[in-house]
């Protein structure tokens, strides 16, 4: 007999995998030009070019075995101080190679830090619109998930809601900025609210309530924007990084866990960390991976793509008459559907071989999510096809 649960999982895919999949058929039966696949967020920017030669040079000058050995489990120590120095640097918050946990992506992040948290009855509140993954994460290792949905139209956090989800049992809360699927950045004001409200619940309630950080696209940002560090505003701040989005790498399966020393026995919740990827079985991170990550941090694919393939299409979107909130960062549009039912406004879009995914996966129905991280043509030419679709409804 198998475990249902992960039987369930196996067998249906995601929404947006699924898109993806109709995609990759309709391109084989169409020609790839003809298909306008806005469906998944893999980086369309190749990695910057100090990584292909971090990598030469590592493989060129370092010792072979060493290079592909294991290294401790949390990682190697090097890396995780270098880190550890960045983070320090950029944040002004206090780090060393003890609050690093080196993981294979953002995805081992959130799950071993979800898995050290979780207690029987433990609940965990997750931001709608949200990642889907969030809920199989949080629920394999044993949370019950809280929505709590997100200010409209500027997507940001909704204290008052969030004020009143927040019980006995709400063990953490996760944030996501920029965001995917708005690509919202949480401002500063927002974060000082969120902060203090999660002071406040912790002494109501007489225990302790973490933020989780998930964070995979904090160089991904426009403008003169910046991202604020929650562990400048809140001390039991965990962290989740991901080298996936910022340096293209999403294949290598590399990023971290930052556990601010400033959470309360912050050592304890570090173990807890620690036992957690032990017990997944996600230790040791790709070893010649993590020496690539720490001689490049700051560093980032050319974001400028991004940001012009933005531009096109909200400029050319709202002048057709959609409604969308401007991304500050991130590589995700998040539009209105024109018709209540997100599902079958994507269903029609699909007749002008356009591939949005409707904003239900992402736990708020009546959006769909367009992913921009895609060659600059492909914008360009699917526009006259978003102009038809727009004009149904009119
Ligand atoms: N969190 C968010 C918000 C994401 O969008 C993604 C990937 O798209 C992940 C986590 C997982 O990232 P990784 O590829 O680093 O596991």
């Amino acid at each position: 007999m198998l475990n249902e649960k992960m039987l369930g999982l196996g067998t249906a895919s995601s929404a947006i995998r699924q898109l993806f999949e109709y995609g990759k058929a309709r391109k084989a039966e169409i020609g790839d030009d003809k298909v306008y696949d806005f469906s998944i967020g893999n980086p369309s920017v190749p990695a910057p070019k100090s990584v292909d030669d971090t990598i030469k040079n590592l493989i060129e000058n370092e010792d072979s075995v060493l290079l592909h050995g294991y290294t401790s489990a949390p990682g190697d120590l090097n890396v995780r101080s270098k880190i550890a120095a960045y983070i320090q640097e950029k944040s002004g918050v206090e780090a060393t190679a003890a609050n690093i946990y080196m993981t294979c992506g953002a995805a081992a992040s959130l799950t071993i830090t979800l898995n050290a948290l979780a207690n029987e009855g433990d609940e965990v509140i997750l931001l709608a619109p949200f990642f889907p993954e969030y809920r199989v994460f949080a629920e394999k290792a044993g949370f019950k998930c809280v929505v709590v949905n997100c200010r409209e139209p500027d997507f940001q956090i909704d204290i008052n809601a969030l004020s009143s989800a927040i019980n006995k049992n709400t063990k953490a809360v996760i944030i996501n900025s920029p965001n995917n699927p708005t690509g919202v950045v949480f401002s500063e004001e927002t974060v000082i609210s969120l902060a203090k409200l999660l002071e406040e619940k912790q002494k109501e309630f007489s225990k302790e309530i973490f933020l989780i950080s998930d964070e995979p696209y904090r160089e991904l940002v426009y403008g003169n924007v910046t991202v604020p560090y929650p562990q400048k505003y809140y001390n039991n701040t965990i962290v989740c990084y991901s080298f996936s989005k910022s340096l293209s790498l999403p294949g290598e399966r590399i990023g971290y866990i930052y556990v601010s020393p400033k959470c309360k026995d912050a050592g304890l919740v570090f173990a807890a960390v620690c036992g957690a990827g032990r017990a997944l079985g996600f230790v040791c991170a790709p070893s010649m991976l993590q020496r690539v990550v720490a001689e490049n941090l700051g560093n980032t694919a050319d974001v400028s793509i991004y940001n012009k393939n933005r531009e096109i299409l909200y400029n050319a979107l709202s002048e057709y008459g959609y409604t969308a909130v401007k991304p500050d960062g991130a590589f995700y549009l998040f539009v209105k559907s024109p018709e209540k039912d997100a599902a079958a406004f994507a269903e029609k879009a699909k007749k002008y071989e356009l591939l949005l995914v409707p904003s239900d996966s992402f736990g708020m129905g009546g959006y769909v999510r367009i992913s921009y991280c895609v060659s600059t043509s492909q914008i360009e030419n699917s526009l006259p096809s978003f102009k038809a679709l727009i004009e149904e409804y009119k």
